[in-house]
């Protein structure tokens, strides 16, 4: 892989950070922050500057509920046993999310497919 040189167009570095569930990496400010705080509970840090050792999940439902089938994902990332309370909390945050995939509603407008197969109605 060949790295951009940084003379060309003005483009401003965006931090990335990998999802812990599915392993995408996003631009930092669309993830949502997990932090574990100094006194040991794991939260949702929605300033993103919460103090305390972070993981990253994308907005997308599909992604908190493979973290909430399987904590440990989460619990590795942040080296710690996610208990039974934060599941909770994080259980009600993902509530709040879209049901929608983000990341697919981005590829298929991406693609662009043509909508040649979409049946036209009312073609009077
Ligand atoms: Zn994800």
């Amino acid at each position: 892989m060949r790295r951009m040189s940084s003379n060309t167009g003005k483009k401003k570095h965006v931090p990335l950070r990998r999802c812990v569930a599915c392993g995408r990496s996003r631009p930092k400010r669309e993830m949502i922050r997990i932090v574990r705080t100094p006194d040991g509970n794991v939260v949702i840090d929605e300033t993103g500057k919460a103090s305390g050792r972070g993981a990253y999940i994308c907005p997308s439902r599909s992604c908190w509920e493979k973290v909430l089938q399987d904590p440990r994902l989460l619990g590795r990332t942040l080296k710690t046993n996610i208990s039974l309370a934060s599941l909770e909390l994080l259980a009600a945050y993902a509530e709040r999310l879209p049901s929608v995939d983000v990341e697919a509603a981005g590829r298929s407008i991406e693609k662009g497919r043509s909508n040649e197969d979409r049946v036209v109605q009312g073609n009077e």
